[in-house]
């Protein structure tokens, strides 16, 4: 049986990477998060003062900054100039920070080729805002997950708490809405479901819920998490 590439696109606190994940685990399959290579930029503009908004200082990082993706024992990791970043890029701040510099075209193209590298060879799974409509056109499944404003933001919440202690959720909230409206307006690779993504909307369903629901539909297809 042929290895699918399935992808999972939608916003910020969705719950696309936990669904990812487990998705994953269960048809082992690579799990690819195309946002953490957004994040690992954005981390380092932040780190070097670069601003964020001006295509030419950009550009200049992209030139002299090297980005790999290294599977690792079958999890793909992100290093940045030979230093894997880990969980250093999981702050609101460098999410808001990834969201700024991802409208910009020098940045996109740089993280391009690598994700197709990563999906070349199919059995994965890839999860962002672009990866049915630009990344992967020809993905074998493509998967949109949505949820309500609210809802995001909690789950939002909750993570940050479980990951560093504690967010403020007004902060959260604003950093969320400002997310949106950059993923979603921007001019190239905005936010949106691919034509023939399925969308499913989590705000009323847990994680193995939508898990089983993204099975249903491969199963049609003879992609089952059974070895
Ligand atoms: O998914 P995550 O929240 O880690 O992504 C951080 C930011 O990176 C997003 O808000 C989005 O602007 C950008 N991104 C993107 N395209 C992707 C993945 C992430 O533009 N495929």
């Amino acid at each position: 049986m042929t290895k699918k590439v399935i992808t999972i696109d939608g916003p910020a606190g969705a719950g696309k990477s936990t669904v990812s994940k487990a998705l994953a685990d269960r048809l082992k399959y690579l799990y690819l998060d195309t946002g953490a290579l957004y994040r690992a930029l954005a981390f380092k503009a932040l780190k070097k003062n670069i601003d964020v908004n001006h295509p030419g200082e950009l550009a200049g990082l992209c030139s002299v900054t090297d980005v790999v993706l290294k599977n690792i024992n079958g999890k793909m990791t992100v290093w940045v100039d030979g230093e894997d970043v880990g969980e250093k890029i999981r702050a609101e701040e460098v999410g808001l920070a990834a969201s700024t510099i991802s409208a910009y075209a020098v940045v996109r193209e740089k993280l391009l080729s690598l994700q197709r590298e990563a999906g070349a060879d199919g059995g994965i799974v890839a999860e962002g805002r672009d990866m049915g409509s630009v990344v992967f056109p020809d993905a074998d499944f493509k998967f949109y997950l949505d949820a309500d404003l609210e809802e995001r933001i909690r789950r939002r919440c909750g993570e940050l708490a479980c990951r560093t202690g504690g967010a403020e959720p007004s902060s959260v909230s604003r950093d969320m809405r400002a997310r949106d409206e950059q993923d979603t307006n921007r001019k190239i690779a905005p936010l949106a479901a691919a034509p023939d993504a399925v969308i499913i909307d989590s705000t009323s369903l847990t994680i193995p819920q939508v898990v089983e629901k993204i099975l249903e539909h491969l199963s049609g297809a003879s992609v089952s998490g059974k070895p």
